[in-house]
């Protein structure tokens, strides 16, 4: 076995146990974030470039043709809203990015214990534990009844 092999195979064997080196998981996890975040800004792009030029403008002008604007409102609205979602979890991405560098990445806002790796693989920039999670989904569903 070269030696180059041999270095592969022990990599392989790290990971395998769970054992990965803490450099490479910031690494691993930095590339996940920015290439999350490159998807996410070309989606807005293209969104915003469809609603400027492409098939949104088409529809918006059709129907103002017919002066609903109601609908005009209402496209709109939802582009606006899938923006404003981008938005967010681009705010996130920058986040946990910026954990990531201060070396408090992966710790629950909430509670401090770290974030189960398998969630942070699902979900890069969560900032709560599942436990936490669950509870503020709880909450904030309590909260939505009693309005
Ligand atoms: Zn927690």
């Amino acid at each position: 076995m070269s030696k180059k092999e041999s270095q592969k195979s022990e990599q392989k064997v790290k990971k395998d146990l769970g054992m990965e080196d803490e450099n490479t998981r910031k690494a691993r996890l930095k590339k996940l974030l920015i290439h999350k975040r490159e998807d996410i800004v070309k989606e807005a792009r293209e969104e915003i470039k469809k609603f400027q030029s492409g098939e949104k403008k088409q529809l918006v002008e059709a129907v103002m043709d017919e002066g609903d604007m109601s609908v005009v409102d209402l496209a709109e609205d939802i582009s606006l809203r899938q923006l404003s979602t981008h938005r967010e979890t681009l705010i996130k991405i920058d986040t946990a990015l910026r954990k990531l560098h201060e070396g408090t990445y992966g710790i629950c806002e909430e509670c401090g214990d770290e974030i189960n790796e398998k969630r942070l693989n699902i979900l890069p920039f969560a900032i709560y534990c599942v436990d936490c999670q669950e509870k503020k989904e709880i909450i904030e569903k309590i909260e939505r009844e009693e309005m």
